[in-house]
């Protein structure tokens, strides 16, 4: 998801008090940014927000950071929260492939990916969200009983899922290949995309990866 050229966008993110502006400074210290020991659920690839929006406004027991690498469309999440103002979600413009930096050893509890960019070339493999290369990242910053769920409407990218998560020795577990017709529909909050495909009566395809 690009927007193109939305003019100030930069500059409005480094005034925003929702945006992290130095995220490596609170490696290993992010209870002391939200001022409780709650723990952490982030989404990487968030877009404009929406999911996590609604998730930390469910759950305020929880605390949420979203990751977004577009600043003309991490925009729209800040502008959701000047209205929300919620005490449990912060942003950071970036690209995940440096969440090392961030995040300290099973700092985090949860990963949530949703419909995240397929990067079809296989020369681009290591992109995925879902390589065994991010898992390894993963497996890093996540709490030993840590998980990781993902959802997306492209059924070439699931697969490759479903074959890089056990090369990264994890189980990819509740799996199903049309989400909003199974079991493990009770619950799920829908993301900007998940509507768009819903309505055009795509089948959405969810696994969570665990250890
Ligand atoms: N999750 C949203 C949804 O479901 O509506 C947006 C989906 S959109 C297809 C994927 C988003 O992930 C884009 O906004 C893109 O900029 C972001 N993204 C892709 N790779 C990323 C990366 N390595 N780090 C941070 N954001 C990334």
């Amino acid at each position: 998801m690009r927007l193109r050229n939305v003019k100030g966008a930069r500059e409005q993110l480094a005034a925003s008090p929702y945006v992290i502006q130095n995220p490596s400074e609170h490696k290993g210290k992010w209870n002391e940014v939200f001022q409780n020991n709650h723990p952490i659920h982030i989404e990487i690839g968030m877009g404009k927000g929406k999911f996590i929006t609604t998730l930390a406004m469910e759950n305020p027991d929880i605390n949420f950071i979203g990751i977004e690498k577009f600043s003309s469309v991490l925009i729209r999440g800040v502008e959701k929260m000047e209205e929300l103002k919620l005490p449990n979600l912060f942003f950071i413009r970036m690209d995940a492939e440096a969440i090392l930096e961030i995040f300290e050893k099973e700092e985090v509890k949860k990963i949530y990916l949703n419909f995240s960019d397929p990067w079809p070339k296989e020369r681009h493999a290591k992109r995925r969200l879902t390589s065994k290369e991010f898992f390894a990242r993963y497996d890093q910053i996540l709490a030993k009983d840590g998980v990781v769920q993902f959802k997306t409407d492209n059924r070439a990218l699931f697969d490759f899922s479903l074959e890089s998560i056990p090369l990264a020795n994890w189980d990819a577990k509740e799996v199903t290949f049309d989400l909003h017709h199974s079991e493990f529909l009770e619950g799920n909050v829908m993301t900007e995309y998940e509507e768009k495909f819903v309505a055009e009566g795509k089948p959405i395809c969810r696994l969570v990866a665990a250890r």
